[in-house]
């Protein structure tokens, strides 16, 4: 195993590959492990070491600093496969299976509960961490348990959905660095499978004709302020191709930020600060950002 670590580690990775809006510098020691095993000691290594470690799965809900992120990082991402029981409707994916493809192949199945998480470009581990959702479901609706290790100590547990302390876009998981190994969603058995991918194909295409899906981004960027939508606030303020450098708010969707080709993670900082002050100067909320942040940005940013 231990040739194996040093084979799977690598210096220096530039973590703009890893996100989907292509912006963040280098981290200090990377790997994609394809086997739970082999993260299982990476996390331990990462222990021994005294090491900080941070997960990340499609990279999809990530602004990562320009400067980088020191220690370890593990991206699950070729941590695939799922299991899933036609006749009981159990699924069980580990943690870097996409999410879209899980959806596709459950309603292949006949297993209906993820028609909505088509469009979300993540991982199982960061959907459950994110309480992902759109159009009307999420995570939390579905999940039945996951299994973790906390790297503090190397012990693996399952927590169940009760655990994990659910909400809008948030989960128990954001406050504590467990990581996610695997994850059993209880779907609904025995639909029809082609009603249930009609469904699926449909829920893609209302969100690709009206988000903008051809150009780099990390989906929604702020939570909704319920009940009012941040899309409409920032609208609202004509802030729809506002640049900062290479960020711009999208032309398409006013709560997506896009990278116009060159954009620093700073640029995307600067803009969401930008809107965060535009929005509350008009209508005196301050708008909370959905995209997780990680390593060091300047002040004011
Ligand atoms: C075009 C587009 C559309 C989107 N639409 C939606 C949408 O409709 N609804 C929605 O909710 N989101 C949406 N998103 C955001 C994003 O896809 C989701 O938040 C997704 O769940 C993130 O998954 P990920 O694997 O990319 O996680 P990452 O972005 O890599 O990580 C997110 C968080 O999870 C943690 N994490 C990831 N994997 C693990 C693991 N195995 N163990 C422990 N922690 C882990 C990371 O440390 C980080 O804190 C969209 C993004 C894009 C680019």
């Amino acid at each position: 195993m231990a040739l194996d670590l040093l084979r799977d580690l690598r210096a220096g990775v530039a973590l703009s590959d890893y996100t989907t809006w292509r912006v963040g510098g280098r981290a200090e020691s990377f790997a994609e492990p394809d086997q739970q095993a082999l993260l299982l000691e990476l996390v331990a290594e990462a222990r021994r070491r005294g090491l900080p470690l941070q997960l990340i799965g499609a990279g999809s809900n990530l602004l990562i600093s320009d400067a980088g992120l020191p220690g370890l990082v593990i991206c699950t991402r070729r941590l695939q496969g799922a299991q899933l029981e036609p006749g009981d409707g159990l699924v069980e994916a580990q943690a870097g299976e996409p999410i879209p493809t899980l959806a596709r192949r459950a309603a292949r199945a006949g297993l209906a509960g993820l028609e909505w998480s088509v469009g979300i470009p993540g991982t199982v581990g960061g959907a459950v961490v994110m309480n992902a959702g759109a159009q009307g479901g999420c995570v939390a609706d579905c999940l039945r348990d996951v299994t973790v290790v906390d790297p503090a100590t190397g012990r693996t547990a399952v927590l169940s959905n009760g655990d994990l302390a659910f909400a809008y876009r948030h989960s128990r998981l954001q406050e504590e660095p467990l990581v996610v190994l695997s994850a059993r969603f209880q779907l609904q058995p025995g639909q029809n499978p082609d009603a249930v991918s009609a469904r699926t194909s449909s829920n893609l295409h209302s969100r690709t004709s009206t988000q903008p899906y051809q150009l780099p981004s990390c989906g929604s960027v702020f939570r909704n302020p319920e009940p009012q939508k941040a899309g409409r606030l920032i609208e609202g303020l004509g802030l729809k191709g506002h640049r900062i450098g290479g960020a711009e708010v999208s032309t398409l969707h006013a709560n997506f930020i896009v990278n116009t080709g060159a954009a620093r993670a700073d640029d995307m900082a600067a803009l969401i600060h930008h809107v965060q002050d535009r929005v509350e100067e008009a209508h005196g909320i301050r708008l909370h950002p959905e995209v997780m942040r990680l390593g060091r940005f300047g002040t004011g940013s």
